[in-house]
Protein backbone atom coordinates (compact mmCIF):
# COMPACT_ATOMS: atom_id res chain seq x y z
CA UNK A 1 0.00 0.00 0.00
CA UNK A 2 2.96 2.39 0.82
CA UNK A 3 4.68 1.83 -2.15
CA UNK A 4 2.13 2.15 -4.45
CA UNK A 5 1.18 5.22 -2.23
CA UNK A 6 4.64 6.51 -2.66
CA UNK A 7 4.66 6.04 -6.75
CA UNK A 8 1.29 7.65 -7.06
CA UNK A 9 2.24 10.54 -4.91
CA UNK A 10 5.25 11.01 -6.97
CA UNK A 11 3.57 10.98 -10.09
CA UNK A 12 0.75 13.56 -8.36
CA UNK A 13 4.26 16.03 -7.68
CA UNK A 14 5.17 16.88 -10.95
CA UNK A 15 1.57 17.25 -12.26
CA UNK A 16 0.30 19.69 -9.31
CA UNK A 17 3.89 21.43 -8.99
CA UNK A 18 6.00 20.85 -5.45
CA UNK A 19 3.87 23.34 -3.56
CA UNK A 20 0.40 21.96 -4.02
CA UNK A 21 1.85 18.96 -3.62
CA UNK A 22 3.86 19.79 0.04
CA UNK A 23 0.35 21.57 0.48
CA UNK A 24 -2.17 18.92 -0.57
CA UNK A 25 -0.77 15.67 -1.11
CA UNK A 26 1.79 15.07 1.01
CA UNK A 27 -0.48 14.96 4.39
CA UNK A 28 -2.70 12.13 2.50
CA UNK A 29 -2.26 8.42 3.20
CA UNK A 30 -3.75 5.68 1.25
CA UNK A 31 -4.68 2.72 4.19
CA UNK A 32 -6.35 0.34 2.03
CA UNK A 33 -8.38 -0.35 -1.23
CA UNK A 34 -12.10 -2.07 -0.88
CA UNK A 35 -13.61 -3.61 -3.88
CA UNK A 36 -11.97 -0.99 -6.51
CA UNK A 37 -12.27 2.11 -3.75
CA UNK A 38 -9.53 3.74 -2.42
CA UNK A 39 -9.29 4.38 1.42
CA UNK A 40 -7.53 7.71 2.13
CA UNK A 41 -7.05 9.12 5.22
CA UNK A 42 -6.48 13.42 5.68
CA UNK A 43 -5.39 14.53 8.60
CA UNK A 44 -7.88 17.46 8.61
CA UNK A 45 -11.71 17.94 7.40
CA UNK A 46 -10.56 21.06 5.77
CA UNK A 47 -8.11 19.46 3.55
CA UNK A 48 -10.17 16.98 2.95
CA UNK A 49 -12.68 18.89 1.70
CA UNK A 50 -9.99 20.79 -0.48
CA UNK A 51 -8.13 17.89 -1.87
CA UNK A 52 -11.65 16.09 -2.77
CA UNK A 53 -13.01 19.31 -5.03
CA UNK A 54 -9.25 20.23 -6.34
CA UNK A 55 -7.64 17.12 -6.53
CA UNK A 56 -10.12 13.90 -6.67
CA UNK A 57 -9.79 13.29 -10.58
CA UNK A 58 -5.91 13.74 -10.50
CA UNK A 59 -5.69 11.60 -7.68
CA UNK A 60 -7.62 8.81 -9.21
CA UNK A 61 -5.52 9.14 -12.42
CA UNK A 62 -2.06 8.64 -11.37
CA UNK A 63 -3.15 5.74 -8.56
CA UNK A 64 -4.80 4.02 -11.89
CA UNK A 65 -1.25 4.65 -13.44
CA UNK A 66 0.71 3.43 -10.92
CA UNK A 67 -1.69 -0.09 -10.83
CA UNK A 68 -3.91 0.39 -8.27
CA UNK A 69 -7.58 -1.52 -9.07
CA UNK A 70 -9.70 0.92 -8.46
CA UNK A 71 -12.37 2.93 -9.86
CA UNK A 72 -13.40 5.41 -7.33
CA UNK A 73 -11.80 7.19 -4.45
CA UNK A 74 -13.30 7.28 -0.50
CA UNK A 75 -11.97 10.21 1.79
CA UNK A 76 -11.93 9.66 5.77
CA UNK A 77 -10.87 12.32 7.62
CA UNK A 78 -8.38 10.74 10.70
CA UNK A 79 -9.76 9.75 14.15
CA UNK A 80 -6.53 10.87 16.22
CA UNK A 81 -6.78 14.28 14.27
CA UNK A 82 -10.61 14.79 14.46
CA UNK A 83 -10.48 14.96 17.93
CA UNK A 84 -8.17 17.25 18.82
CA UNK A 85 -9.20 19.41 16.18
CA UNK A 86 -11.93 20.27 19.25
CA UNK A 87 -10.31 20.98 22.05
CA UNK A 88 -12.91 23.00 23.67
CA UNK A 89 -13.98 22.37 27.27
CA UNK A 90 -17.39 21.52 27.41
CA UNK A 91 -18.60 18.78 25.71
CA UNK A 92 -21.65 20.76 25.07
CA UNK A 93 -19.53 23.53 23.12
CA UNK A 94 -20.30 23.40 19.56
CA UNK A 95 -16.92 22.25 17.53
CA UNK A 96 -15.30 25.18 16.26
CA UNK A 97 -16.32 25.76 13.05
CA UNK A 98 -12.93 27.30 11.12
CA UNK A 99 -13.91 30.88 11.12
CA UNK A 100 -14.07 31.14 15.09
CA UNK A 101 -10.72 30.27 15.14
CA UNK A 102 -9.82 33.66 13.29
CA UNK A 103 -9.88 36.17 16.34
CA UNK A 104 -7.48 34.26 18.12
CA UNK A 105 -5.30 33.48 15.12
CA UNK A 106 -5.22 37.73 13.79
CA UNK A 107 -3.81 40.19 15.87
CA UNK A 108 -6.34 42.87 17.23
CA UNK A 109 -6.92 46.01 15.20
CA UNK A 110 -6.56 49.65 15.97
CA UNK A 111 -9.80 51.06 15.53
CA UNK A 112 -8.25 54.61 15.33
CA UNK A 113 -6.00 53.25 11.88
CA UNK A 114 -8.80 53.39 9.34
CA UNK A 115 -8.50 54.99 6.25
CA UNK A 116 -10.67 57.91 7.32
CA UNK A 117 -7.76 58.67 9.69
CA UNK A 118 -5.17 58.28 6.90
CA UNK A 119 -3.75 61.71 5.61
CA UNK A 120 -2.43 61.31 2.49
CA UNK A 121 0.14 63.24 1.01
CA UNK A 122 3.11 63.16 -1.34
CA UNK A 123 5.13 60.50 0.29
CA UNK A 124 2.76 58.34 0.83
CA UNK A 125 -0.03 58.49 -1.92
CA UNK A 126 0.97 55.58 -3.80
CA UNK A 127 1.52 53.76 -0.54
CA UNK A 128 -2.45 54.73 0.11
CA UNK A 129 -3.84 53.98 -3.08
CA UNK A 130 -2.17 50.24 -3.23
CA UNK A 131 -3.97 49.92 0.11
CA UNK A 132 -7.15 51.15 -0.99
CA UNK A 133 -6.86 49.01 -4.19
CA UNK A 134 -6.28 45.89 -2.32
CA UNK A 135 -9.29 46.68 0.22
CA UNK A 136 -11.50 46.84 -2.29
CA UNK A 137 -11.01 43.12 -3.76
CA UNK A 138 -11.60 41.90 -6.75
CA UNK A 139 -9.24 40.58 -9.02
CA UNK A 140 -5.88 40.54 -7.03
CA UNK A 141 -3.71 42.38 -9.81
CA UNK A 142 -0.26 42.59 -8.04
CA UNK A 143 0.70 39.72 -5.33
CA UNK A 144 2.19 40.85 -2.67
CA UNK A 145 1.89 44.19 -1.59
CA UNK A 146 5.20 45.10 -0.15
CA UNK A 147 5.22 48.38 1.70
CA UNK A 148 8.14 49.32 3.44
CA UNK A 149 9.64 52.55 4.67
CA UNK A 150 10.99 53.84 8.52
CA UNK A 151 9.17 53.59 11.78
CA UNK A 152 6.97 55.34 12.05
CA UNK A 153 5.26 56.51 8.42
CA UNK A 154 2.38 54.43 8.50
CA UNK A 155 2.66 51.16 7.42
CA UNK A 156 0.73 49.19 10.42
CA UNK A 157 -1.59 51.85 10.02
CA UNK A 158 -2.22 51.40 6.45
CA UNK A 159 -2.53 47.21 7.04
CA UNK A 160 -5.01 47.87 9.74
CA UNK A 161 -6.89 50.04 7.90
CA UNK A 162 -6.76 47.24 5.01
CA UNK A 163 -8.25 44.66 7.30
CA UNK A 164 -10.81 47.53 8.85
CA UNK A 165 -11.99 48.18 5.68
CA UNK A 166 -12.47 44.40 4.13
CA UNK A 167 -14.32 43.63 7.30
CA UNK A 168 -16.56 46.43 7.19
CA UNK A 169 -17.64 45.47 3.39
CA UNK A 170 -17.34 41.65 3.38
CA UNK A 171 -17.13 40.49 6.76
CA UNK A 172 -17.36 37.01 5.83
CA UNK A 173 -14.01 37.63 4.17
CA UNK A 174 -11.59 35.87 6.08
CA UNK A 175 -8.52 38.46 6.80
CA UNK A 176 -5.43 37.89 8.60
CA UNK A 177 -3.61 40.19 10.40
CA UNK A 178 -0.22 39.69 12.68
CA UNK A 179 3.21 40.43 12.97
CA UNK A 180 5.83 38.47 11.50
CA UNK A 181 6.96 38.26 15.11
CA UNK A 182 3.75 36.93 16.32
CA UNK A 183 3.77 34.74 13.06
CA UNK A 184 7.14 33.21 14.10
CA UNK A 185 5.77 32.40 17.47
CA UNK A 186 2.62 30.67 16.47
CA UNK A 187 4.71 28.53 13.81
CA UNK A 188 7.17 27.46 17.23
CA UNK A 189 4.59 26.45 19.16
CA UNK A 190 2.64 24.78 16.58
CA UNK A 191 5.90 22.43 16.37
CA UNK A 192 6.23 22.29 19.47
CA UNK A 193 2.67 21.37 20.04
CA UNK A 194 2.74 19.13 17.14
CA UNK A 195 0.10 21.04 15.34
CA UNK A 196 1.66 21.98 12.37
CA UNK A 197 -1.06 20.75 10.12
CA UNK A 198 -3.65 22.96 11.92
CA UNK A 199 -1.24 25.84 11.69
CA UNK A 200 -0.93 25.70 7.68
CA UNK A 201 -4.21 24.81 7.55
CA UNK A 202 -5.30 28.03 9.50
CA UNK A 203 -3.06 30.12 6.75
CA UNK A 204 -3.99 28.78 3.78
CA UNK A 205 -7.63 29.19 3.89
CA UNK A 206 -7.54 32.85 4.90
CA UNK A 207 -8.18 35.47 1.87
CA UNK A 208 -5.88 37.92 2.90
CA UNK A 209 -3.27 37.43 4.52
CA UNK A 210 -1.50 40.35 6.28
CA UNK A 211 2.30 40.00 7.96
CA UNK A 212 3.79 43.20 9.77
CA UNK A 213 7.48 44.18 9.66
CA UNK A 214 8.82 40.61 8.29
CA UNK A 215 12.34 41.97 8.25
CA UNK A 216 11.77 40.27 11.45
CA UNK A 217 12.19 36.48 10.03
CA UNK A 218 15.31 37.60 8.35
CA UNK A 219 17.92 34.83 9.68
CA UNK A 220 15.17 32.64 11.37
CA UNK A 221 15.27 29.59 9.13
CA UNK A 222 12.51 26.97 10.06
CA UNK A 223 10.21 30.08 10.17
CA UNK A 224 11.28 31.57 6.75
CA UNK A 225 10.52 28.25 5.25
CA UNK A 226 7.42 28.14 6.45
CA UNK A 227 6.56 31.48 5.64
CA UNK A 228 7.62 30.96 1.79
CA UNK A 229 5.40 27.71 1.74
CA UNK A 230 2.29 29.63 2.80
CA UNK A 231 3.22 32.62 1.34
CA UNK A 232 3.55 30.30 -1.99
CA UNK A 233 0.34 28.10 -1.29
CA UNK A 234 -1.67 31.80 -1.17
CA UNK A 235 -0.69 33.24 -4.17
CA UNK A 236 -1.00 29.95 -6.20
CA UNK A 237 -4.34 29.72 -4.75
CA UNK A 238 -4.74 33.95 -6.23
CA UNK A 239 -5.11 34.96 -2.41
CA UNK A 240 -3.84 38.81 -1.83
CA UNK A 241 -1.01 39.09 0.31
CA UNK A 242 0.27 42.14 2.30
CA UNK A 243 3.74 42.69 3.81
CA UNK A 244 5.33 45.16 5.37
CA UNK A 245 8.81 45.88 6.18
CA UNK A 246 11.53 48.68 7.48
CA UNK A 247 13.46 48.42 4.09
CA UNK A 248 13.32 47.01 0.49
CA UNK A 249 12.71 43.29 0.72
CA UNK A 250 16.52 43.11 -1.42
CA UNK A 251 18.28 45.23 1.69
CA UNK A 252 16.63 42.91 4.03
CA UNK A 253 19.80 40.85 5.50
CA UNK A 254 19.71 37.20 5.84
CA UNK A 255 16.71 36.77 4.06
CA UNK A 256 16.67 34.03 1.25
CA UNK A 257 16.97 34.55 -2.09
CA UNK A 258 14.15 32.97 -3.26
CA UNK A 259 11.59 34.87 -0.39
CA UNK A 260 13.55 37.91 -1.70
CA UNK A 261 12.70 37.50 -5.59
CA UNK A 262 9.49 36.62 -4.88
CA UNK A 263 8.42 39.23 -2.86
CA UNK A 264 9.17 42.02 -5.48
CA UNK A 265 7.41 39.85 -7.75
CA UNK A 266 4.10 41.85 -6.78
CA UNK A 267 3.93 45.80 -5.74
CA UNK A 268 6.90 47.28 -4.29
CA UNK A 269 5.57 51.11 -2.55
CA UNK A 270 7.77 52.48 -0.45
CA UNK A 271 6.54 55.17 2.26
CA UNK A 272 8.69 58.44 2.15
CA UNK A 273 9.58 60.51 4.93
CA UNK A 274 7.10 63.04 5.52
CA UNK A 275 7.52 66.47 4.33
CA UNK A 276 6.25 69.63 5.76
CA UNK A 277 2.90 69.54 4.37
CA UNK A 278 1.87 66.35 4.90
CA UNK A 279 2.90 66.77 8.41
CA UNK A 280 1.30 69.48 9.31
CA UNK A 281 -1.91 67.95 7.48
CA UNK A 282 -1.64 65.40 10.32
CA UNK A 283 -1.16 67.50 12.82
CA UNK A 284 -4.10 69.11 11.98
CA UNK A 285 -6.50 66.38 11.20
CA UNK A 286 -5.42 65.39 14.81
CA UNK A 287 -6.20 68.59 15.99
CA UNK A 288 -9.63 68.56 14.96
CA UNK A 289 -9.83 65.00 17.10
CA UNK A 290 -8.08 66.45 20.45
CA UNK A 291 -10.55 69.41 20.27
CA UNK A 292 -13.16 67.22 20.58
CA UNK A 293 -11.72 65.18 23.32
CA UNK A 294 -10.67 68.56 24.98
CA UNK A 295 -13.51 71.17 24.61
CA UNK A 296 -12.43 74.78 24.80
CA UNK A 297 -9.06 74.35 24.37
CA UNK A 298 -7.93 76.84 22.22
CA UNK A 299 -4.47 76.77 20.03
CA UNK A 300 -2.79 80.19 18.70
CA UNK A 301 -1.70 80.16 14.71
CA UNK A 302 1.63 79.53 13.96
CA UNK A 303 1.73 76.65 16.44
CA UNK A 304 0.63 73.56 14.30
CA UNK A 305 3.66 75.00 12.03
CA UNK A 306 6.19 74.99 14.50
CA UNK A 307 5.85 71.60 15.26
CA UNK A 308 5.76 70.72 11.78
CA UNK A 309 9.41 72.23 11.02
CA UNK A 310 10.78 70.75 13.97
CA UNK A 311 9.47 67.55 14.32
CA UNK A 312 10.62 65.30 11.38
CA UNK A 313 11.82 62.30 12.83
CA UNK A 314 8.52 60.45 12.92
CA UNK A 315 5.12 60.62 12.62
CA UNK A 316 4.86 58.55 16.12
CA UNK A 317 6.30 61.46 17.82
CA UNK A 318 4.54 63.73 16.11
CA UNK A 319 1.39 62.67 17.43
CA UNK A 320 3.14 62.48 20.65
CA UNK A 321 4.00 65.85 20.96
CA UNK A 322 0.92 66.89 20.34
CA UNK A 323 -1.32 64.74 23.16
CA UNK A 324 1.15 66.16 25.81
CA UNK A 325 0.07 70.00 24.59
CA UNK A 326 -3.13 69.21 24.64
CA UNK A 327 -3.31 67.04 27.99
CA UNK A 328 -1.30 70.02 29.44
CA UNK A 329 -2.81 72.71 28.61
CA UNK A 330 -5.97 71.72 29.86
CA UNK A 331 -4.47 70.34 32.97
CA UNK A 332 -2.73 73.78 33.46
CA UNK A 333 -5.95 76.05 31.83
CA UNK A 334 -4.07 78.08 29.29
CA UNK A 335 -4.59 78.62 25.85
CA UNK A 336 -1.66 76.51 23.66
CA UNK A 337 0.62 79.04 22.27
CA UNK A 338 4.42 78.81 21.97
CA UNK A 339 5.45 79.59 25.40
CA UNK A 340 3.50 76.85 26.31
CA UNK A 341 4.96 74.88 23.49
CA UNK A 342 8.57 75.46 24.16
CA UNK A 343 7.79 74.75 28.08
CA UNK A 344 5.83 71.52 27.99
CA UNK A 345 7.67 70.16 24.68
CA UNK A 346 11.80 70.95 25.68
CA UNK A 347 12.62 67.59 26.02
CA UNK A 348 11.44 66.88 21.89
CA UNK A 349 12.32 69.73 20.57
CA UNK A 350 15.82 69.37 21.95
CA UNK A 351 16.20 65.60 21.03
CA UNK A 352 15.06 66.71 17.63
CA UNK A 353 17.86 69.28 17.46
CA UNK A 354 20.30 67.20 18.24
CA UNK A 355 22.86 67.93 14.99
CA UNK A 356 23.53 65.45 13.06
CA UNK A 357 27.80 65.41 12.96
CA UNK A 358 29.90 65.23 9.91
CA UNK A 359 31.34 62.81 11.62
CA UNK A 360 27.97 60.72 11.37
CA UNK A 361 27.73 61.32 8.12
CA UNK A 362 31.11 60.02 7.49
CA UNK A 363 31.18 56.45 9.17
CA UNK A 364 27.64 55.92 7.91
CA UNK A 365 28.93 56.82 4.05
CA UNK A 366 32.12 54.53 4.73
CA UNK A 367 30.24 51.13 5.87
CA UNK A 368 27.53 52.09 3.40
CA UNK A 369 30.62 51.48 0.55
CA UNK A 370 32.58 49.38 2.38
CA UNK A 371 35.97 51.28 2.28
CA UNK A 372 37.78 52.41 5.38
CA UNK A 373 36.79 56.02 7.41
CA UNK A 374 40.58 56.79 6.97
CA UNK A 375 40.89 56.74 2.83
CA UNK A 376 37.19 58.40 3.07
CA UNK A 377 38.63 61.54 4.51
CA UNK A 378 42.10 60.46 2.81
CA UNK A 379 43.56 61.74 -0.34
CA UNK A 380 43.55 58.81 -2.48
CA UNK A 381 41.41 59.29 -6.01
CA UNK A 382 40.45 56.12 -7.14
CA UNK A 383 36.91 56.20 -8.42
CA UNK A 384 35.61 53.64 -5.59
CA UNK A 385 36.96 56.15 -2.95
CA UNK A 386 36.15 59.14 -4.60
CA UNK A 387 33.06 58.96 -5.04
CA UNK A 388 31.90 58.11 -1.81
CA UNK A 389 34.11 60.47 -0.59
CA UNK A 390 31.57 63.06 -3.44
CA UNK A 391 28.69 61.44 -1.57
CA UNK A 392 29.41 62.65 2.33
CA UNK A 393 30.52 65.77 1.40
CA UNK A 394 27.10 66.40 -0.57
CA UNK A 395 25.48 64.72 2.46
CA UNK A 396 27.28 66.90 4.68
CA UNK A 397 25.80 69.88 2.95
CA UNK A 398 22.29 68.79 2.73
CA UNK A 399 21.71 67.44 6.21
CA UNK A 400 24.10 69.97 8.38
CA UNK A 401 23.79 73.64 8.58
CA UNK A 402 27.79 73.69 7.98
CA UNK A 403 29.81 75.78 5.91
CA UNK A 404 31.83 74.60 2.56
CA UNK A 405 34.95 75.59 4.52
CA UNK A 406 34.20 73.59 7.75
CA UNK A 407 33.12 70.85 5.72
CA UNK A 408 36.33 70.77 3.89
CA UNK A 409 38.37 71.18 7.16
CA UNK A 410 36.69 67.61 8.25
CA UNK A 411 37.31 65.96 4.77
CA UNK A 412 41.39 66.27 5.64
CA UNK A 413 41.50 69.94 5.17
CA UNK A 414 40.30 70.25 1.89
CA UNK A 415 39.23 73.66 0.18
CA UNK A 416 35.82 74.75 -0.43
CA UNK A 417 35.88 74.59 -3.53
CA UNK A 418 36.41 71.27 -3.59
CA UNK A 419 33.46 70.38 -1.69
CA UNK A 420 31.14 72.31 -4.08
CA UNK A 421 32.57 70.13 -6.97
CA UNK A 422 31.67 67.10 -4.96
CA UNK A 423 28.51 68.56 -4.23
CA UNK A 424 27.51 69.33 -7.75
CA UNK A 425 29.07 66.42 -8.94
CA UNK A 426 26.41 63.93 -6.77
CA UNK A 427 23.68 65.90 -8.07
CA UNK A 428 24.08 65.71 -11.10
CA UNK A 429 24.96 61.85 -11.01
CA UNK A 430 21.41 61.80 -9.22
CA UNK A 431 19.31 63.61 -11.71
CA UNK A 432 20.97 60.64 -14.31
CA UNK A 433 22.03 57.22 -12.84
CA UNK A 434 19.02 55.55 -10.86
CA UNK A 435 21.81 54.05 -8.62
CA UNK A 436 23.17 56.70 -7.23
CA UNK A 437 19.22 58.30 -6.72
CA UNK A 438 18.97 55.25 -4.68
CA UNK A 439 22.35 55.27 -3.03
CA UNK A 440 21.54 58.96 -1.37
CA UNK A 441 18.22 57.86 -0.71
CA UNK A 442 18.84 55.12 1.38
CA UNK A 443 21.59 56.59 3.11
CA UNK A 444 20.00 60.12 4.13
CA UNK A 445 17.30 57.66 5.20
CA UNK A 446 19.22 55.45 7.26
CA UNK A 447 20.97 59.05 9.04
CA UNK A 448 17.78 60.51 9.69
CA UNK A 449 16.67 57.56 11.65
P1 LIG B 1 4.90 52.14 11.14
O1 LIG B 1 4.11 50.87 11.22
O2 LIG B 1 5.27 52.50 9.74
O3 LIG B 1 6.08 52.15 12.05
P2 LIG B 1 2.50 53.29 12.22
O4 LIG B 1 1.53 52.85 11.18
O5 LIG B 1 2.48 52.56 13.50
O6 LIG B 1 3.98 53.33 11.64
O7 LIG B 1 2.27 54.85 12.48
C1 LIG B 1 2.72 55.51 13.64
C2 LIG B 1 1.66 56.48 14.10
O8 LIG B 1 1.56 57.54 13.17
C3 LIG B 1 0.29 55.88 14.19
O9 LIG B 1 -0.38 56.38 15.30
C4 LIG B 1 -0.40 56.33 12.92
O10 LIG B 1 -1.78 56.47 13.10
C5 LIG B 1 0.26 57.65 12.65
N1 LIG B 1 0.34 57.96 11.22
C6 LIG B 1 1.35 57.63 10.38
N2 LIG B 1 1.12 58.10 9.15
C7 LIG B 1 -0.06 58.74 9.21
C8 LIG B 1 -0.86 59.46 8.25
N3 LIG B 1 -0.48 59.59 6.97
N4 LIG B 1 -2.02 60.01 8.67
C9 LIG B 1 -2.40 59.89 9.95
N5 LIG B 1 -1.72 59.24 10.90
C10 LIG B 1 -0.55 58.67 10.54
MG1 LIG C 1 4.48 49.15 12.30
Amino acid sequence: MKDLWDRASNTLRDRVGSNNHTAWIAPLDLTGIDSGEAQIVTPTRFISDWVQRHYADAIRDALIEVGAPIARLNFRVAAARRAAAAPRKQAAAPVAAPRAVEPEMSAPLDARFTFENFVVGKPNELAHAAARRVAEGGPVTFNPLFLYGGVGLGKTHLMHAIASDIRTRRPEARVLYLSAEQFMYRFVQALRERTVMDFKEMFRTVEVLMVDDVQFIAGKESTQEEFFHTFNALVDQGKQIVISADRAPGEIKDLEDRIKSRLQCGLVVDLHPTDYELRLGILQSKTDAFRAQYAGLCIEPGVLEFLAHRITSNVRVLEGALQRLFAFASLVGRKIDMDLTQDCLADILRSSDRKLSIEDIQRKVAEHYNIKLADLVGQKRVRTIARPRQVAMYLAKQMTTRSLPEIGRRFGGRDHTTIMHGVRKIEELCTEDHGMAEDVQLLRRALEA
